[in-house]
């Protein structure tokens, strides 16, 4: 019997290996709760070329891009900025996956937008699971909200996320298809106060980082109440230029007319350009919480530009929409958006929650940072180099490493390499003021040198007495090079 099977199966695969020379075969792959089996086309030659013959391209795939050590200055400006102002503001870190399953971001983001129709990376797993790299952070953390009944937390809850974002778009500069964003949301409030702060933390952050020529362009789409009938309005007015607009808006006007308004195609814009605008049909609720949204920005003098054509790329937005945009020589870069999400979390099942967020784009937050030449704090350089000769001196060297380290000492090290004179040269090209010298007998000795590399003086230590003796001298010299006590 056992012979019988295998025979079936030997017959089988030289089937595949025959059929697939000439045809490929195409496997199929059922997805999970759907009657439909949709089909990959993927020959089982092409899979295994994938593996085996294909050569590796040594280049990051399209859109995406290594940060390097010497870029890591602008990211740790960042980092600082970002992480002061989210403590300074009250607001808790969250951590979400990079991967969600891909109906949470349909459901949030919502089909006719250019997020879901054409940039979301998904796939289904080898579970048979739907799921999609992150584009944006929002649907994940109302998600969480549900997940982990923050509900009845004590409201407004304040929550800071970061990481990177993937979007399948055209690369170009300043647009990715791998991105980094610093999201901040406010949930549970709808306090028009909360979205001038939010605003103003977003102010705060860009000022910080010395970026200039920024704006704040704001607009309120309304709720979902006073949107019925704005959109009534905009579904006739594009109605009556139809052929003037793009195919893509021919269909949006279809399923998302006010989609057409985020269109980048001239002649959509042209059309949107007339078309009416949703500041003039707020009812009285929306209306209000525009009006006092501008009061707290002038109390707060943060300066903005009323913008009645921004509506954002994103379907879960209510009332308050904010972009912020450098402007340089005609040109505008978005550096970071957000707005209200009141029906987001009950729109994915959770209890009625009102909402409002904004994500800053990192990476083009550091390309103004080049752009405008932004002077970068200068991170704590290592004065101290400790070389050793001899297999007992770099067993104490470790020792004497780890003392320093302790102590507050920034110390610089290449203990892989036997030679005192190539040791001393990688102290010199370092700058360093002071090189510390262990050989056999300092070793048994309990001892270290201190060489002066300006004046090439040397004095033999104690150690003991070594980590108090080189803070002296450091403080004496003027130098800043005590890392601060933690
Ligand atoms: P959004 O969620 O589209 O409002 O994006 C928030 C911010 O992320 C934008 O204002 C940009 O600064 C940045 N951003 C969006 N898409 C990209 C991209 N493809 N590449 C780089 N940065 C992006």
């Amino acid at each position: 019997m056992a012979k019988g099977k295998a025979k079936t199966k030997a017959k089988k695969t030289k089937k595949v290996k025959t059929v697939s020379k000439r045809k490929p075969k195409k496997i199929k792959v059922a997805k999970k709760n759907s009657k439909k089996i949709s089909v990959i086309s993927v020959s089982a030659n092409e899979k295994k070329k994938i593996q085996t013959e294909d050569p590796i391209l040594m280049q990051s795939p399209r859109g995406m891009h290594d940060i390097l050590p010497g870029e890591q200055l602008y990211w740790n400006q960042i980092r600082k900025s970002l992480n002061h102002a989210f403590l300074e503001y009250g607001f808790q870190r969250i951590d979400v996956p990079i991967l969600e399953y891909s109906n949470l971001f349909v459901r949030s983001i919502g089909k006719g937008t250019d997020i879901i129709d054409k940039e979301m990376y998904t796939f289904v797993t080898k579970g048979r699971d739907n799921v999609a790299l992150r584009p944006e952070f929002t649907a994940s953390i109302a998600r969480a909200y549900i997940q982990h009944g923050m509900n009845i937390l004590p409201k407004p809850i304040k929550l800071f996320s970061t990481g990177t974002v993937y979007r399948y778009d055209r690369p170009q500069e300043g647009r990715y298809r791998e991105h980094r964003q610093a999201n901040f949301d406010i949930l549970g409030e709808q306090d028009p106060v909360l979205d001038a702060q939010l605003i103003q933390l977003a102010s705060r952050i860009i000022d910080g980082l010395k970026i200039k020529n920024v704006q704040f362009q704001i607009n309120s789409i309304g709720c979902p109440k006073c949107r019925e009938e704005y959109l009534e309005l905009l579904t006739s007015y594009f109605e009556s230029k139809r052929h003037k607009l793009c195919h893509n808006c021919k269909k949006r006007l279809e399923s998302n007319p006010l989609r057409i308004l985020d269109c980048k195609e001239d002649k959509c814009a042209q059309v949107s350009a007339g078309a009416p605008q949703s500041i003039d049909h707020l009812c009285d609720e929306c209306r209000t919480h525009f009006k006092y949204l501008l009061e707290y920005l002038d109390e707060l003098e943060v300066p903005y530009i009323i913008n009645p054509r921004l509506v954002r790329g994103l379907n879960y937005y209510t009332k308050t929409v904010f972009e912020i945009w450098s402007v340089e020589e005609g040109k505008k870069h978005s550096l970071g958006g957000g707005g209200r999400y009141d029906e987001l979390i009950e729109t994915l099942g959770g209890e009625s929650t009102p909402a409002i967020g904004f994500a800053l784009g990192l990476d083009r937050l550091i390309m103004e940072m080049k752009r405008t030449k932004v002077k970068l704090y200068k991170e704590s350089k290592p004065r101290i180099f400790l070389a050793q000769l001899g297999e007992l001196a770099k067993k104490k060297s470790l020792k004497l490493f780890s003392d320093l380290e302790k102590g507050g000492i920034l110390t610089a090290e290449s203990f892989g390499r036997g030679s005192l004179r190539s040791q001393l040269r990688t102290a010199n090209r370092l700058g360093v003021e002071m090189a510390l010298i262990m050989g056999q007998k300092e070793a048994l000795d309990g001892t270290v040198i201190i060489k002066n590399m300006s004046s090439g003086a040397q004095e033999t230590v104690p150690r003991e007495k070594l980590t108090a003796l080189i803070k002296k001298i450091l403080k004496k010299n003027n130098v800043v090079s005590v890392r601060p006590k933690k």
